[in-house]
């Protein structure tokens, strides 16, 4: 089961990623998260991302390429793989072609999480992630227990920096250029599946059952 999910910042990628993880024992893989982590514990690469997602825009190509070629060769990617977040350009979306053939692969289906954009920057606004495991919240449509406590670990919940409203304006811009493009391309490949991201999570994950035991 060798899945890609693709859509703008705020889709629910991640929140559906972690779900289809749990349900079908594949990996979640966040280029994302890998940076955040990065980040945390002070490497190159976190100081390298940095500057980029500070601004809203897109971590140069050949950067993430090479982590995401690493973290596929890994043997829990054996049984498959959920990817969030990557490819986000036409050159990561090719590099990934390359890859998986290189590795006997090929992607199963790619699943277009579509979200009208106010709806998108009323999510991220509300979003709340946890310093410590990472796990996602939303104020209002996934409140935790506990304000500003993660649920699963008892870890601090902030607002990420990117999360902003300025900065998620420049992220959609670098959505709509760059990553929207791969829509037409995944649906010349015969890979796109469209999702109803709008709907409620529970749904939205309804509808990716679906297409993956249909
Ligand atoms: P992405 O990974 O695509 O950026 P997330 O999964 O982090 O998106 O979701 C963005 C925010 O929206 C989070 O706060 C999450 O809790 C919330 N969210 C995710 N899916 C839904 C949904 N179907 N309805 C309402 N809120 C959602
Ligand atoms: P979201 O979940 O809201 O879509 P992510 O956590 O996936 O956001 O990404 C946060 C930031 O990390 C992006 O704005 C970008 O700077 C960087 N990033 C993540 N994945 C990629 C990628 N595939 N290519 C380039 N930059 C990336
Ligand atoms: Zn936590």
């Amino acid at each position: 089961m060798n899945l890609v999910l693709l859509g703008p910042p705020g889709a629910g990628k991640g929140t559906q990623a972690e779900r289809i993880s749990a349900l079908y024992g594949v990996p979640h893989i966040s280029t994302g998260d890998i940076f955040r982590d990065n980040l945390k514990r002070g490497t190159v690469l976190g100081r390298r991302a940095k500057e980029y997602m500070d601004r809203g825009e897109l971590v140069p190509d050949e950067v993430v390429i090479g982590i995401v070629r690493d973290r596929l060769a890994k043997p829990d990617c054996e049984k498959g793989f959920i990817l969030d977040g990557f490819p986000r350009t036409a050159a990561q979306a090719d590099a990934l072609k390359a890859m998986l053939a290189d590795l006997g692969k090929a992607i199963d289906h790619v699943l277009n999480v579509q979200v009208p954009e106010e709806a998108v920057v009323e999510r991220l606004t509300a979003r709340r992630t946890c310093r410590s495991c990472g796990k996602v919240y939303h104020l209002v449509f996934d409140p935790p227990a506990k304000e500003d406590t993660c649920d699963a670990c008892g870890g601090e919940l902030y607002c990420r920096d990117d999360d902003k409203e300025e900065t998620v304006r420049a992220r959609l811009r670098e959505y709509e250029d760059k990553t929207s493009p791969l829509i037409a391309y995944y649906e010349g490949e015969g890979l796109l599946r469209n999702i109803n991201g709008a709907a409620e999570m529970d749904e939205v994950l309804r509808a990716i059952r679906d297409i993956i035991e249909a």
